[in-house]
């Protein structure tokens, strides 16, 4: 008999675990998502996320960011969509800074395609940004931007093309679990399964409350500028790209319209007004998103100074911005994205899947375990 298991919260992480189990011999998965498939309101929207191999965030998730690129690579080619474009992402910054050599040590440990760029080379390729003398770049080869939205949509359409069953607008309320299996409820109708995979991201501490501690929901901006000197931003004269400057932190990706720009990073701390975020007021400070826009063009005087779109978004973090990835009897956790997870979702989902089949998993880090997780103190940013 086949073993059913369930993931509830078809976003980023969902949509990848409900894929990859329709993928399993001897699973049946089913998904459900609280709104419509696709929606708005999760931590993916926004029309691109970054992916990188040369990671400053630690060379540990290299070896999971090689896995998460082979699936990506998958997922387009079942899809016959190309959601990962290999544009590659340019960082730069100041040699001596940590974040920079972080970033060295991710490339040399792991031997990673990149090329090393001094100021003057940074400056002939892409006269988009005006790169400062003291600033060097690491041009990562692999890397470049996801669709998100296309992304999400595709693991959901294969799950189903694999015979996953599906349900949306169906918003779980209580996870049980028996001992013997689980039971996921919604509107007094039951599901009984196996096993359980809980990808709810903002919503996580709802269906869960013994996560609230370990998690925070913070408010992330994404802001788009029209250029004035177009052709700086194609992809033929611009990579992806994330620059540091002066504690100033902004990412992007060239355009794809030909007119506008995403450069975003506007860094607003805070949570969701309202207890659930899709019902939370989305607009901003005016000022502040003009000040952010005079900062943008300082870096990059190709676009206009004052951000011509915007959009808000949530994610969930955790205190040491790994994720939570852990099993508890049947149910198996997968959340706490802090704000670095869309590329390695289909990794993770991969992780999460291995837990709810009772299998070991190489790529598999204790630091994703419930027990590694301090609780997010109050104020905590970085
Ligand atoms: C603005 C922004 C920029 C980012 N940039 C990058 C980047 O460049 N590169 C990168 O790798 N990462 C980036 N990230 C991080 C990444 O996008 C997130 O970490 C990731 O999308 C989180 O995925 P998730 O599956 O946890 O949540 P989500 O994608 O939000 O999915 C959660 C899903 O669960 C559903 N759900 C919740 N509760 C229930 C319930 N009770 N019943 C049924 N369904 C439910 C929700 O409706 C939703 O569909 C960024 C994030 C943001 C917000």
């Amino acid at each position: 008999m086949k073993r059913k298991i369930a993931v509830i919260g078809l976003g980023s992480t969902g949509s990848m675990a409900l894929w990859h189990l329709s993928r399993t011999p001897g699973v049946e998965a089913i998904g459900v998502e609280q709104f419509g498939l696709g929606h708005g309101y999760g931590a993916y929207t926004g029309e691109s996320r970054l992916f990188r191999m040369a990671y400053h965030e630690g060379a540990t998730f290299v070896p999971l960011l090689r896995r998460a690129r082979e699936l990506w690579l998958q997922l387009g080619a079942a899809s016959g969509r190309q959601l990962l474009h290999n544009f590659g992402v340019i960082s730069t910054g100041r040699e001596s800074e940590e974040p920079f050599q972080r970033l060295l040590r991710s490339v040399d440990e792991y031997e990673l395609p990149h090329e090393r760029l001094s100021v003057t080379e940074l400056r002939n390729r892409y006269p988009g940004m005006d790169s400062r003398d003291d600033e060097a770049g690491v041009l990562d080869l692999q890397g470049g931007a996801l669709r998100p939205e296309l992304a999400v949509l595709s693991a959901i359409e294969q799950a189903r093309r694999n015979g996953a069953l599906i349900r949306d607008h169906m918003q779980i309320t209580s996870i049980r679990d028996t001992g013997s299996g689980v039971i996921v409820s919604a509107n007094g109708e039951e599901i009984a399964v196996d096993q359980v995979i809980v990808t709810t991201g903002a919503w996580s501490a709802e269906l869960i409350p013994q996560l609230r501690d370990l998690l925070e929901v913070r408010k992330l901006v994404l802001t788009w500028f029209l250029a004035t000197r177009p052709v700086e931003f194609l992809p033929e004269r611009m990579p992806c790209f994330i620059r540091d400057r002066d504690g100033f932190h902004v990412f992007g990706a060239p355009s794809v319209d030909g007119y506008s720009v995403k450069i975003a990073g506007l860094d607003l701390w805070g949570g969701p007004s309202a207890p659930r975020v899709e019902d939370s007021d989305l607009r901003l400070d005016r000022q502040e998103v003009s000040e952010f826009g005079r900062r943008v063009h300082d870096l990059f005087p190709g676009v206009s100074p004052e951000p011509n779109r915007y959009s808000v978004h949530y994610d969930t973090y955790t205190s040491n911005k790994n994720p939570i990835i852990d099993r508890v009897g049947n149910v198996v956790v997968l959340t706490g994205g802090s704000g670095h997870a869309f590329k390695l979702s289909p990794a993770y989902a991969e992780l999460a899947a291995s837990l709810a089949r009772g299998l070991d998993n190489p790529l598999y880090s204790d630091s994703f375990s419930l027990a590694s997780h301090e609780p997010v103190g109050v104020g905590m940013r970085s």
